[in-house]
């Protein structure tokens, strides 16, 4: 069957990977000291690149040979271009990013102290405008994939939808709320197969201050997760399903900037359940991707192709 040429013959999906999410464009300079309240302190050369958790988790899964669509709303602005750029050149399906007239693009401010540390002011822009309707008119392209992937970076109301159109047309949901919220009801839970998150994440959407992944995992699962993912940085990360709790250790490397690990091991993770794996050979995989992508500067510049994983 075809619909709107995106799905192909018997049952076959045209997209492995949908993401419905954000696009920003990054732009970070370095301090050598935070300013105080009133304080103007100079930095470096001011460096913009393409981020935000929707199109660096496209940027990913395409990198990895995943056919892969992106959902997204940008400005008509040259932050715009910036990231229709970074996508077209990592081999995303563009026809879904929407282009608001009038409207700013997604920006993320970053300031990287000495230590590495960021601190990161968002101007949402145009992925505040990215509504249900959007999403509804997007509906061949959510029955067209393997696998839809959710991030929190746009409004609640828009993933919901995202959300129960993916369980009408049985695609299956990869949520990675994050930032995260409050809380998560337990409509979204039930249809997270899996949720992931980092230990910030695991330890506030469990409402479990005590006890470490493995209890974390059993709390949201109690909730309600069918699976759950939880990220550990350089430790490597823990799945748990069904079949049991699965710890994967990460893979020692040199880490140079972990900016955007969490996306690049979340559009792998999705790039190999789209094929069929199980979770815990998913994580295996998208710990790799993650270890790979820290070895290298910025988020998406720094995601791998198959050839290049450690
Ligand atoms: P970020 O917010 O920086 O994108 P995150 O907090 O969402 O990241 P992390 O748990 O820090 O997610 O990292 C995601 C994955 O990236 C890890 O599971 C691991 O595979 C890889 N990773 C991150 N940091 C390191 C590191 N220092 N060494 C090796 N692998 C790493």
């Amino acid at each position: 069957m075809t619909v709107n040429g995106e799905v192909t013959v018997s049952g076959k999906r045209a997209y492995d990977v949908l993401v419905v999410g954000s696009a920003n464009a990054d732009l970070t300079v370095r301090v050598a000291r935070r300013p105080g309240a009133g304080e103007t302190v100079l930095g470096s050369d001011l460096v913009e690149s393409a981020g935000g958790k929707g199109a660096n988790q496209a940027a990913a899964a395409a990198r990895l040979g995943a056919r892969t669509a992106l959902l997204a709303k940008v400005g008509d602005d040259a932050f715009g271009e910036l990231l229709l750029a970074g996508q077209r050149a990592a081999g995303t399906e563009l026809r879904h990013v929407l282009v608001e007239r009038g409207a700013r693009t997604g920006t993320a401010m970053i300031v990287v102290g000495p230590d590495g540390d960021n601190s990161i002011v968002v101007s949402p822009g145009a992925n505040a405008r990215l509504s249900p309707a959007d999403v509804t008119d997007a509906r061949e392209a959510v029955a067209a994939a393997s696998v839809v992937s959710l991030q929190w970076e746009i409004p609640p109301e828009t993933v919901r939808t995202a959300v129960a159109l993916a369980r009408e047309c049985g695609t299956r949901v990869v949520l990675n709320p994050s930032p995260a919220p409050e809380r998560l009801e337990g409509e979204l839970l039930a249809a997270a197969d899996p949720l992931v998150v980092n230990e910030h994440e695991a330890r506030q959407l469990s409402g479990r201050a005590d006890g470490g992944p493995a209890e974390w995992a059993g709390a949201l699962r109690a909730l309600g997760a069918r699976s759950v993912v939880v990220t550990l940085g350089g430790d490597g990360a823990l799945a748990a399903d069904d079949g049991g709790t699965v710890a994967v250790a990460g893979v020692p490397v040199t880490a140079v900037d972990t900016t955007g690990a969490g996306d690049a091991f979340t559009g792998a993770l999705a790039t190999r359940l789209a094929a069929g794996e199980a979770l815990a050979d998913a994580v295996r995989f998208a710990v790799r991707v993650g270890a790979a992508s820290v070895t290298k500067a910025g988020a998406q510049p720094s995601y791998p192709t198959p050839g290049e994983l450690p």
